[in-house]
């Protein structure tokens, strides 16, 4: 999820699924709020970085297990 940032408005557009639909909400802000001319300082807000926290309880507990059975077998080849 992509958000356009106007500095100059001090406003975020609502999250855009992709790059073309971010692109469509930059390209109307412009027109609509600056005639077509580009803002001094817009921004692109990027997606926050993946995070094992932010996941499903679901998919940590079965991501937490495989690491501990790729643990395991690390250590037992070892051994
Ligand atoms: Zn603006």
């Amino acid at each position: 999820m992509y958000r356009y940032r106007c500095t100059q408005c001090r406003t975020t557009s609502p999250p855009a699924l992709t790059r073309s639909a971010l692109a469509q909400e930059r390209q109307s802000h412009r027109v609509l709020k600056h005639g077509g001319h580009i803002p001094d300082g817009e921004q692109i807000v990027k997606p926050e970085r993946f995070s094992f926290f932010d996941l499903p309880r679901e998919q940590k507990i079965a991501g937490t297990l495989m690491i501990a059975a790729l643990v395991v077998a690390f250590l037992f080849r070892t051994l």
